[in-house]
């Protein structure tokens, strides 16, 4: 809603539902109708679009950790069809970008198409906010971000629906904190340290600067309990959730899990700007029972004197399961508050130096990191 010279106007956007499936001819008429209704005339001849997917890490397309490599190839397609220049780009958090676009099937995917499909390598330095006036209160007046996702004329925004043991879940907003090159991302964390609503701002900032044009979600098949890694359970959901602005994809995803919007940390920063509007679904969404959530839990709150107490004994924390742990040091190497060390046996975790940011159990490959929730605050 808006309030313009003492007139309410009513603003609704539209987003797009489709039931769908990794079927070719399926998921390709829903992709191009999708596209056809959200393009608005932009993708044209001689433009370079950025599709942006969930490349995490490699991983089959069974384990729902990256987005469907058939999405993005109709999405590539489509964007050829109109004569622009579809560059498919990331920065995974974890493995050698070949090995990735290879398991996850996306080179087999885009084969026989015209298209760059490279790492992200170069930042630039900018304002986060570009033109926006009112982010006195957001933080982070200045960024880095990929190079090509500043330049390129419009972006697709392709999320995968998973959990997120830090911030919930991760959707179309939280896709674009790929567009953070490198190893500038376990910086971003430690920066941050433990308080998720301070990282959800850093994540509209960087909506904010981004703006895909379009974004559709791949909750075909989704990912349930302790994602966005192999932590988390896949499970079916058959949609694809699709709008020009990614904070109502966001807030419809939400609907559909039963969640009030505001539960999920960037619509709470979201709504703080106004940029939360009515919504319009084109289509249905059927509501999604019992869809299960990471064990995490709000990490700053009680007074200061307490915090040291509060994080020990009811904050969730990374535990390995020796069992699972190959002593691969995956987890060591990520860990931006380097509180975890490995003494050729086992390993041991620094819960005072620990900042929950829990990409130990994103980036390990054997599912050997679990998020425990602490005994008192399982007794509450
Ligand atoms: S990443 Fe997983 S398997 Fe590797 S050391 Fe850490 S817990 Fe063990
Ligand atoms: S131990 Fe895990 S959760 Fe804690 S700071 Fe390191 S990576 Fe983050």
């Amino acid at each position: 809603m808006l309030f313009t010279n003492n007139l309410l106007i009513l603003e609704v956007s539209k987003v797009i539902a489709r039931e769908s499936a990794y079927e070719y001819d399926i998921l390709r008429k829903d992709i191009f109708d999708i596209l056809a209704l959200l393009d608005n005339g932009v993708i044209t001849s001689g433009k370079v679009v950025l599709i942006k997917p969930n490349l995490l890490r490699a991983s089959p397309v069974e384990q729902a950790i990256t987005t469907h490599p058939l999405i993005i190839r109709f999405v590539a397609e489509y964007v050829l069809e109109k004569g622009a220049r579809p560059l498919v780009m990331d920065s995974p958090a974890i493995g050698k970008f070949s090995k990735i676009v290879k398991d996850t099937g996306l080179v087999d995917a885009l084969k026989g198409l015209d298209i760059t499909l490279e790492e992200f390598t170069a930042s630039v330095r900018i304002d986060s906010h570009g033109s926006a006036k009112d982010v006195d209160d957001l933080q982070f007046k200045e960024t880095e971000l990929a190079q090509e996702a500043l330049q390129a004329d419009c972006i697709i925004n392709l999320p995968k629906l998973k959990t997120h043991t830090q911030m919930g879940l991760t959707l179309a907003v939280k896709n674009l904190f790929g567009c953070v090159v490198g190893l500038r991302k376990p910086e971003w964390h430690l920066k941050i340290g433990e308080n998720r609503d301070k990282f959800a701002e850093l994540l509209i900032s960087i909506y904010r600067r981004l703006r895909p044009t379009i974004n559709i979600l791949d909750g075909i098949l989704a990912l349930e309990g302790n994602g966005p890694g192999t932590g988390g359970i896949p499970r079916q959901l058959g949609v694809l959730i699709a709008a020009n602005d990614a904070v109502d994809v966001d807030v419809a995803v939400c609907q559909m899990l039963d969640l009030h919007p505001e539960w999920l940390p960037t619509n709470r920063v979201a709504k703080r700007l106004g940029l939360i509007k009515d919504i319009s679904i084109d289509g249905r969404i059927k509501k999604v029972k019992g869809f299960v959530l990471p064990n995490s839990t709000s990490l700053v709150f009680g007074p200061s004197f307490a915090r040291k107490f509060i994080r020990q004994n009811l904050t969730s924390s990374p535990v390995s399961d020796k069992k699972l742990c190959k002593l691969c040091n995956e987890c060591v190497n990520i860990c931006p508050a380097k509180a975890i060390t490995n003494n050729g046996k086992t390993l041991h975790f620094d819960y005072d130096k620990c900042i929950r940011c829990y990409c130990c159990s994103e980036v390990c490959p054997h599912s050997a990191i679990k998020v425990q929730r602490p005994l008192l605050r399982r007794f509450f």
